[in-house]
C-alpha cells in the first residue's frame, strides 16, 4: 500500500497506456514506471533509500513525476519545494529538513550556489540540456538527471516500505513563525488518493489538467496520485494560464480539472466565448480557498460543467471532505466527510457543538500527519486525541454538510461581534462589477476592529460609496466595510490563493 507500488501495477496492468502529456508528447505507463525504477536504482546505489531526505524543487513537469515516485522508490522521503522560494525560504527548508539530496532544474542552480556552504546537501540531480555544460562551484557536486535515469538498473527490486514510513515532508506556511514540516507518511498519502479517487470516481478514462502546482498537496494527491494509482492520464500545464487550460481541455479531452477559486475566475472572465471548450469535462474541483457562490453559479451556467469544491490541509494530505456527486452539492458547502475521515465542529474545549453552530474543524482518519518534522510540541497542540485541529472555523447543516466560515485567525472582532471575513467577501463578490475580493481587519480606536476591504472591478467608475450601499441590503451594520480599496489585483501566492497577510501589512504601512 504505497503511491510506488501502484504505480508499478498500474503499469503491469496497463502498459501501453498515456500515463502522462507534456508539450505534445505522451509517455506511456511502461516508460514512466522503467523511468521511475532506473531513477530509483541509481538513487539507491548512491546510497539514498530510508532516512534519507530528497528536495524537489521544480515546475510541473515530467522531471517532477518521475523524480517523486522515484525517490519514493528508493525510500527516500521527499521534500517539494516551491521552486520560486528565495535564498533565505528555500534554505531555511533544505536546512531544518536535513536535506541529503536535491533534484532540480538548471535555472534554479544559482539559487542553490548562494546557500551550498551552510547545507548537507551531497547531490545535485539537474535537469537540463545545459546543465552539463554550465560553468558552476557547485559542479563536483551536480549529476545530469537524465544521464542518471539513463544509468539506472530497470530490473531494480525496490526496498520494502513500511506504512508509517515518512514519504513527504511539506513545509506549510503556518500560522506564525518559520513553516513546519508536515511528515505525511506512505498510508496518508496512499489512504488520501484511494478515497478521493473512489469518491470522485475517477478512472483510467479520466484525463486530469495538472496545473496546479505539483509542489503543493491539492495537486499532488488530486490530479497526480489519484488518477495515477487508476491508470488515468495526467495533461500537465506548466504554469497556469486560461489560454493553456482551454487548449488542454480541448485538444486532449479533458475529464477533469483541479483548480483553486482565482483560477475560476480568471476561466469565466477569459473564457467568454469558450462555451464548448468544457465538453468533455466530467467535473471541476475547487479547494485550496472558499469558493464565492456567485463564482460557482456562473461558472457552473456557462461552461455547462459541474464543479465540486472540496476542503483540505497539508496536514491532512489533504483532502477531508468534498461535495458528492452521487448526491446534491451545495453551492457554498465544502461538502460531506469523505470515506474513512471523520469531520466535528468543537468549542473550546474540543466538545462537540450542535448543528447549525460555528466551532473549530477537527479531523480525524488514515490520512492525518504523522506529525511535525523535529517539533514534539507543535504536534502535540495541532493532534490531541487522534483529532487534527484544523484552525478553520466551520459549521455542519442537518444533513452532513460543512460549511467554512473563515479561518480562526481571520476573524475580525467589531465592538465585541465576531465577523467573518468570508461573510462579506461573498457579498461583495456578487456585485456584477467585482472581480476579487478579500476582507481583513485593522486596529480601530472605537470599535477595537474595522472591516476593510479590497475589491478589483470591471468598472473603473464604480466608487466606494455605491459599493457600501450595495453592501448595506445584505449586511448588518457592524459587519459592513468601514473602508473600501479599489486594487488593479489583488496579490496571490503561486498556488493563487489571496494573501490576505500581504493586504494587512499594506494597510500597517499606511
Ligand atoms: P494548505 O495547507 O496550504 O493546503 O492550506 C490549507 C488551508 O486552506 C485550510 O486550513 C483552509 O484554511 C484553506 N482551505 C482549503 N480548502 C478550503 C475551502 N474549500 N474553503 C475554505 N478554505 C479552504
Amino acid at each position: 500500500m504505497n503511491l510506488s507500488a501502484q504505480l508499478m501495477r498500474t503499469a503491469d496492468r496497463d502498459p501501453s497506456k498515456e500515463a502522462y502529456i507534456f508539450q505534445g508528447e505522451s509517455v506511456s505507463y511502461l516508460e514512466f514506471n522503467a523511468s521511475v525504477t532506473k531513477f530509483a536504482s541509481k538513487l539507491h546505489e548512491l546510497g539514498y533509500g530510508k532516512g534519507d531526505h530528497i528536495a524537489l524543487v521544480s515546475g510541473n513537469s515530467p522531471l517532477f513525476m518521475i523524480a517523486l515516485y522515484g525517490s519514493l522508490r528508493a525510500g527516500a522521503t521527499v521534500i517539494p519545494i516551491n521552486p520560486t522560494y528565495t535564498v533565505d525560504e528555500m534554505s531555511y527548508i533544505l536546512k531544518n529538513g536535513d536535506v541529503k539530496g536535491v533534484i532540480t532544474m538548471d535555472v534554479l542552480m544559482d539559487k542553490f550556489e548562494h546557500m551550498d556552504a551552510h547545507l548537507s546537501v551531497q547531490d545535485y540531480f539537474v535537469a537540463d540540456t545545459g546543465a552539463e555544460s554550465r560553468e558552476s562551484l557547485l559542479k563536483a557536486k551536480m549529476k545530469s538527471f537524465t544521464k542518471t535515469i539513463s544509468e539506472g538498473d530497470v530490473n531494480f527490486k525496490a526496498p520494502e516500505l513500511e506504512q508509517e514510513d515518512v514519504a513527504v515532508i511539506l513545509y506549510t506556511s503556518g500560522t506564525t513563525g518559520k513553516p513546519k514540516g508536515a511528515m505525511l507518511t506512505h498510508k496518508n498519502l496512499y489512504s488520501n488518493a484511494v478515497d478521493v479517487a473512489e469518491y470522485l470516481q475517477i478512472s483510467s478514462s479520466d484525463r486530469v489538467i495538472a496545473t496546479l502546482p505539483m509542489f503543493h498537496v491539492f495537486c499532488l494527491t488530486v490530479a497526480l496520485n489519484a488518477p495515477i494509482m487508476n491508470g488515468g492520464t495526467v495533461l500537465i500545464v506548466p504554469k497556469f494560464s486560461p489560454p493553456e487550460v482551454f487548449e488542454a481541455a480541448e485538444k486532449y479531452k479533458a475529464t477533469v480539472f483541479a483548480g483553486v477559486p482565482t483560477m475560476y475566475n480568471y476561466l469565466l472572465q477569459t473564457g467568454k466565448d469558450q462555451v464548448h471548450t468544457f465538453e468533455n469535462m466530467r467535473i471541476c474541483i475547487s479547494g485550496g480557498s472558499s469558493l464565492p457562490v456567485a463564482l460557482l453559479n456562473d461558472f457552473e451556467k456557462h461552461f455547462k460543467v459541474r464543479v465540486s469544491e472540496g476542503y483540505g490541509l497539508s496536514e491532512a494530505s489533504p483532502v477531508t471532505t468534498f461535495n458528492p456527486l452521487d448526491r446534491p452539492r451545495k453551492p457554498g458547502s465544502i461538502g460531506t466527510n469523505i470515506k474513512n475521515v471523520e469531520n466535528k465542529v468543537v468549542d473550546e474545549l474540543g466538545e462537540e457543538v450542535p448543528d447549525g453552530e460555528v466551532g473549530e474543524l477537527i479531523v480525524r482518519g488514515p490520512n492525518v500527519m504523522k506529525g511535525y518534522y523535529k517539533l514534539p510540541e507543535e504536534t502535540a497542540v495541532t493532534i490531541r486525541d487522534g483529532w487534527l485541529y484544523t484552525g478553520d472555523m466551520a459549521r455542519r447543516d442537518d444533513e452532513g454538510y460543512f460549511y467554512i466560515v473563515d479561518r480562526k485567525k481571520d476573524m475580525i472582532l467589531v465592538g465585541g461581534y465576531n465577523v467573518y471575513p468570508r461573510e462579506v467577501e461573498e457579498v461583495l463578490y456578487s456585485h456584477p462589477d467585482i472581480t476579487e475580493v478579500a476582507v481583513v481587519g485593522a486596529p480601530d480606536p472605537q470599535s477595537g476592529e474595522a472591516v476593510i476591504s479590497f475589491v478589483v472591478s470591471s468598472n473603473p467608475s464604480l466608487d466606494e460609496q455605491e459599493l457600501k450601499e450595495f453592501c448595506q441590503g445584505s449586511l448588518t451594520k457592524y459587519k459592513q466595510p468601514n473602508r473600501i480599496h479599489f486594487m488593479e489585483e489583488l496579490p496571490k501566492n503561486t498556488t493563487g490563493k489571496i494573501l490576505r497577510k500581504s493586504l494587512r501589512e499594506k494597510l500597517s504601512q499606511r
